[in-house]
Order: C-alpha cells, then structure tokens, then sequence
C-alpha cells in the first residue's frame, strides 16, 4: 500500500482534493486548505524505524533523499515521483549553539536554527522545492501549466525563480517597488523571472497575483498554496533531529504571512501523531510592531483578528498587513500554549546587532525574534534553564543596506547601541598604531 497525503478544507467541511489538482481554496466554503497525511501509513512503522530512516538519509548523497525536505519524503509529498523533485539540496541547516549571546542575555542553552543558510538565502527554499516538484510532476502528467507566479515581500519571489529556472518552467514574480532590498531583487532577475514591480505593497500584490492565477491557469505559488507549508514544516523534525530527537522547550519564530508559524507547529503535531516525541515545545510568534494583526488578536486571546494596514518597517519580509494563514497560525498558538509578542525598530535593529557581535549576522527578521526573546526573558516567562531555539529566516547578507545604515546610524527610529563604524587611517605606521591603542587600551 503506497504512502498518501490529499488537500483537505481546515473548517471540517470535509472537502478533499488530490495534491495534483489545481485547488488552493475549500471550494465548498471558500476557508483554507490543509495537506493531510494517510496517519495508519505511517504508523505502520515503528518511530525508531522513521528515525534510523531519517539519520541515514540526512545530507548524503542518494537522491533525492540527502536534501532534508526530501530525506522525510513520506511525511512530506509522497505522491511525487523521485525523477520529478526539484530540489537544491535544501535543509541541513546549521543549527548554531549561540553560547556567547545566551550567556549575554541570561540563557545556558540558546541555539539559533541557520535557515537562511540555504540555496537562495531563506527558509523559503523548505517549501518551494515541494510546490515546484509538484508543478514538474504535473506537467509530466500531461498537465497544461504555462508557468507560476508568486506575490512576494522578496524571498518568496528568490526562492520561486531559482527553483522554476532548475526546472526549466517559467516564473513570473510581483514585487511591491523600493520595498525589498537590492539583494532580494537582483535574484529573481538573475534567475531569469518576469520580475514585475509594482506601485504598490505585500497586500496589494496579493491581491492582483491571484486573480491573473484564477483568470489565466497560471500556478499560484503563495503560501495559501499548502504544499509550501509542507516543504516547511521539515524544519520542525530537522530541529528534533539535531538535537537528538529531543524536543526543545521553546522555539521562536518571526510571522508575516503566518505559514511559517502554522507549518512549525504542523511538524511537531506529526511527529507526535506518529510517536517520534511525546512532547510539544511552546511557540512563540514574534511580529513586527509596524505590521502586528496576530499580535492584536492575540491581545484579545484570538477572539478577533482584523487585518491591518501594515507600516514600512527594517523587518521588509514580514509587512504583512492581512496574513493569509492567520487560521492555522492561531490553531498552532493554541496548541502550543503559544505566545505572540511584537518589536519596534529600534528593539529588532539593536538584538540584530548584538547578535552580530557574537558572531551571528541576522537578518532583520530574526532580530525581530531575537528582541521578543529579551523581552520574554525580562518578563519571566522564559526561565534561564530553558532549551530555546530561535528561528533565523533568512541570511544577513540579504540585508546589507540595512546593517550598513544601522552602523551608520542612518536608521528612522533606531539608536544604533552596537555601532562598529570603520576607522579612517593614513596609510602611516603611527597613525595605525594609535587607532588600534584607541580601541583596545589593555594592549601593553
Ligand atoms: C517569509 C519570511 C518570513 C515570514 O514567514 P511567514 O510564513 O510569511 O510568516 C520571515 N522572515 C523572512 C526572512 C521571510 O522571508
Ligand atoms: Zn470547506
């Protein structure tokens, strides 16, 4: 009997759609659509048997199993065939022991999980391998898919071109103008993606890709696609993996769009499901104060949610202001005796760099993550003993604009505290001399 995983409808309507059918909707009531797996499959074998399974395959060569999305192939997309994945060798972050930076800010165990140490720089390559395998198995299934497009805040758009030009398809990406940074822009480009950049923001991109998807079969790639969703959640078991399959006591992870929060949680709920771990970390979802509807919500203990109008903020990858996957972010945060916490931009840009100075370079994301652990520190509700695992989203070279003016004190509403500027010297032995005694005075 084969592994099986389908769509189906979040809001128990019982809607059910293959993964190969063009579908991003409960076509019955309109709410989202979840990949669930065939859980009997599974359990069929024993959670040692998926961990010894899982180890052997982990960044090795077979293909297409040493890339760590693939290498949980059965948990993940089992459907596709192997000579259709798309993959770039993804997952095998580094899962970084931040030893300097915990003891700075009060903590024995504090790891930051590297995601952005990937092929496009982003955690977004978990997900857009699966999309885009899917979209290969597709096509060679006879399907008429003229290309994929994406809305993007700049790392959806990086990760949908590279992987769209591995697989020879078409990708077309909607970029809101002056709101990503060089690097994110010049990858799609690159790449060789119709790059259109439009006058407008995240939301407002949103907004026009899907309707030119519907109107003109082109595949949506957005995450309110749950096949990226599975892709992502492989970092949870990676993360388990890592340590051992140990659970950790808490992982924090910044939220725009919210996929990724819901798809974290998803990993940890299946592997529970299965019996590899019989406990749950807490979750905490860290946003951006200029673009903080879930923090809102959360404020009224998710009685409500209304979207905003999402402010510029340093954090450009998370200015959502009407996240698509607030649902299943929110079942996750109940599941998870979860937290949602927000950080202005002087508290992201400053926990960015005091990370840097440990030797970290985040990106401003994961400062955003960084600033809501200070402030859950402070608060008590995150004990020294405790195992933490902060999610870095993406690489801090993407973002080279932002540390150049944050340690040029170029930044609105910043305070640069860890400011390293580059000292001036002539080209004189003396001159060096004396700028070196400056910094360090105990040199004898
Ligand atoms: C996409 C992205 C996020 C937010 O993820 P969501 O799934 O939209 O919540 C955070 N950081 C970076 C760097 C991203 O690219
Ligand atoms: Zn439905």
């Amino acid at each position: 009997m084969p592994y099986r995983a389908w769509f189906q409808c979040i809001s128990g309507c019982d809607e059910k759609y293959e993964l190969n059918e063009v579908v991003y909707q409960c076509k019955k009531c309109g709410d989202l659509l979840e990949v669930k797996h065939d859980l009997d499959r599974l359990r069929r074998h024993t959670p040692e048997h998926w961990k010894k399974l899982f180890d052997e395959r982990y960044r090795r060569t077979k293909w297409p199993y040493g890339s760590s999305v693939w290498g949980k192939k059965e948990f993940v997309c089992p459907q596709v065939e192997n000579k259709n994945v798309v993959s770039l060798y993804e997952g095998g972050s580094n899962l970084f022991w931040a030893e300097r930076l915990g003891a700075e800010l009060g903590l024995e165990n504090l790891w930051i999980k590297q995601c952005g140490n990937a092929h496009t720089g982003s955690f977004k390559d978990l997900g857009m391998t699966v999309l885009v395998s899917m979209v290969k198995q597709m096509i060679s299934d006879g399907k008429k898919i003229p290309a994929v497009a994406c809305a993007s805040t700049g790392d959806t758009s990086a990760a949908l071109a590279s992987y769209c030009a591995a697989a020879g398809i078409p990708a077309i990406v909607f970029l809101p103008k002056n709101k990503v940074s060089h690097a994110q822009l010049i990858q799609p480009i690159a790449n060789g993606a119709l790059t259109l950049s439009i006058d407008t923001d995240f939301d407002g991109c949103m907004k026009l890709v899907k309707e030119i998807c519907l109107k003109n079969n082109i595949y949506l790639a957005n995450s309110m696609n749950s096949l990226r969703i599975e892709g992502q959640k492989t970092v949870s078991i990676e993360i388990v993996q890592q340590f051992d399959w140990e659970v950790p006591d808490v992982i924090i992870v910044p939220g725009g769009n919210l996929g990724n929060t819901a798809a974290l949680g998803k990993g940890f709920l299946l592997m529970k499901e299965v019996g590899m771990i019989n406990k749950l970390p807490r979750i905490v979802c860290a946003q951006a104060a200029k673009a903080n509807p879930l923090y809102l919500s959360y404020l009224t203990g998710f009685k409500e949610f209304k979207p905003v109008k999402a402010q510029k903020t340093l954090a450009n990858a998370i200015q959502i202001g009407d996240p698509v996957s607030y649902k299943k972010a929110i079942n996750v945060l109940k599941a998870f005796h979860g937290i949602v916490e927000q950080a202005t931009e002087d508290e992201l840009a400053n926990a960015s760099a005091q990370a840097d100075t440990t030797g970290l370079f985040s990106c401003p994301h994961t400062g955003v993550a960084l600033a809501v652990l200070i402030k859950l520190i402070k608060r008590k509700e995150i004990g020294p003993k405790e195992q933490v695992v902060v999610i870095s989203t993406a690489h801090g070279l993407k973002f080279s604009e932002f540390k150049i003016n944050y340690h040029e004190n170029n930044l609105e509403e910043v305070t640069p505290r860890f400011a390293n500027l580059p000292v001036e010297v002539p080209a004189q032995y003396e001159a060096v001399k004396s700028a070196i005694f400056r910094k360090f005075e105990q040199i004898p």
